[in-house]
């Protein structure tokens, strides 16, 4: 058995800024458990053509770790760079257990500390337990009767096969989310023909890239410089939480411009109407594009909405509602994760023997997203109710390390061994979430995302700024908590 202070389950940027809080914190000991062959999580996973962050990449990036970055919006190969540089600036190679699938993990009751059950690599324990196994990497595929049938190549977006060469190929793509909104113009102008399988079309704004020259380049290498563009995209990105729950006329006025951007892309009406949504702007995610629309409106690509969605999979193609045979080389799933059932992807039992899952029957919740009753000295990065819709996911991560750190001093400070939120506590929280999600547009706009649950609750975000999240983690309330 291999014995650690803290053991940090996932190596993407949940994983880093934990190890790298922990390092700064003092606490060394601590080992970060990986599935994968390599370092590095969703950027290094998803490598799709067309692969790209959709928020400005100085602010999607570790507050403490600058970098130059060559373009606003960065792309997938410059973001696996970032994540290489974070790894070799604070040297966590060292740190990190390779092909370590973690199958379970319980707490014992006895000993006080996490036993974590691995695939391959062993049986690890720790005192503490940080799950940062990712809200978007568990894929997800539909199961159409005659999925396995289809003898062309299929795969889903996470998992892009780059030895299979698609130029000049019949290929569909299923989904119409961010992933799809970036595969589309990226393969439409290389394959024969390119079917979109659409359930249901999203809100579009224009995407305002651009490269970074030189000069700007210099100056983001500067930390308050850097600081200082941060800060002004970051209360940009904020305003727009005004529209998605406090005011119905921004939303109106957002929606309007989406919908001007539609028309100025898509001169055929017909299909201006198939890419129109029927729910209102901000309930799904809305996607950044100024590629999609032309890409859609190609020759070469044609839209499939719900009235000529998929029913089957044979040995050739798809077959749809409306009765038609579409013979395929390709098949690319770009149908998203399992955001909110699967926030951790592993049986976890806690005190007693409890099984997280019989916690979580009726839906996942967490104190701050962060920690649950029964469970002592498990922390979740990203779990349920963090996810945020307008601005960076990793300004959510940071917050989330002020308490989790907070946890461990005031354990230090007190030489205590456990900390365990109480019921009441996180009843409390999940209680003032679920009322705050009313107002918003993720509840109310009329659309069924994954941003819900099976249960038909908002698990995926928090439900207004990120700053109001910041400023309940930055101190512990002891009060809520047993500390023994
Ligand atoms: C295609 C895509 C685009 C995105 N774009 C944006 C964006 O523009 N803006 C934004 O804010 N967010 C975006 N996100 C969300 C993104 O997931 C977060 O921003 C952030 O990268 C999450 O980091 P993480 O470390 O929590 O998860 P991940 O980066 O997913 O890392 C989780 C790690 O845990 C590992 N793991 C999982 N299960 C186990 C297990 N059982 N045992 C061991 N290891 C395990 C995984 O292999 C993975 O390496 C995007 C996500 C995807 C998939």
């Amino acid at each position: 058995m291999q014995t650690y202070h803290v053991l940090i389950i996932g190596s993407g940027f949940g994983g880093q800024c934990a190890a790298v809080n922990l390092l700064k914190a003092g606490i060394e000991d601590f080992r970060i458990l990986e599935r994968r062959d390599f370092f590095g999580g969703t950027w290094c996973q998803n490598t799709y053509p067309g692969a790209a962050v959709d928020v400005p990449s100085p602010l999607y990036s570790l507050s403490f770790a600058p970098y130059p970055w060559t373009r606003l919006f960065a792309e997938q190969a410059e973001l696996h760079r970032y994540t290489q540089h974070v790894a070799d600036r604070y040297q966590l190679r060292d740190k990190v257990q390779l092909q370590a699938l973690v199958e379970r993990v319980e707490w014992d009751d006895e000993q006080r500390h996490w036993r974590v059950y691995t695939a391959s690599q062993g049986t690890f324990c720790a005192a503490f337990l940080i799950n940062a196994s990712g809200p978007l990497s568990q894929p997800l595929v539909p199961s159409f009767e005659g999925l396995q049938r289809f003898a062309g190549r299929q795969f889903h977006s996470n998992a892009w096969d780059h030895a299979y060469d698609y130029r000049d190929k019949r290929v569909a793509i299923v989904g119409s989310g961010a992933s799809a909104a970036q595969i589309i113009p990226a393969l439409a102008p290389d394959v024969a023909h390119l079917h979109v399988f659409q359930r249901t079309p999203h809100w579009v704004l224009p995407r305002a890239d651009r490269r970074f020259g030189r000069f700007q380049r210099w100056l983001l290498g500067i930390k308050p410089a850097y600081t200082l563009l941060r800060w002004l995209i970051y209360w940009q990105f904020e305003s727009r939480v005004i529209a998605f729950k406090y005011s119905r006329i921004a939303l109106k006025l957002v929606q309007q411009k989406a919908l001007k951007h539609l028309k100025q892309q898509v001169p055929d009406e017909h299909l201006r109407q198939t890419l129109t949504p029927d729910f209102t702007f901000g309930c799904k995610r809305v996607i950044l594009s100024s590629t999609l629309y032309p890409a859609l409106s190609r020759d070469n690509v044609s839209v499939h909405g719900r009235e000529q969605g998929i029913t089957s999979l044979d040995e050739t193609g798809i077959n749809t509602v409306d009765g038609q045979h579409i013979d395929l080389d390709l098949i690319v799933w770009a149908t998203g994760y399992d955001a909110t059932d699967g926030a951790i992807p592993y049986p976890v039992r806690g005190k007693g023997g409890a099984l997280l899952a019989d916690a979580w029957a009726h839906y996942p919740r967490a104190y701050l997203g962060t920690s649950l009753p029964g469970f002592p000295n498990l922390f979740m990065i990203l779990g349920p109710n963090t996810g945020i819709g307008h601005t960076s996911a990793l300004f959510i991560i940071e917050s989330q390390m002020n308490y989790i750190l907070g946890c461990l001093r005031t354990l230090k400070a007190q030489a205590l061994r456990s900390i365990e939120v109480r019921q009441e506590a996180e009843s409390a929280y999940t209680r003032m979430i679920h009322q705050q999600m009313q107002r918003t547009v993720w509840k109310s706009g009329g659309c069924h995302s994954w941003y819900q649950s099976r249960s038909g609750h908002v698990i995926a975000l928090f439900p207004g700024f990120s700053f109001s999240y910041y400023q309940l983690t930055r101190r512990v309330k002891l009060a809520d908590h047993i500390l023994s």
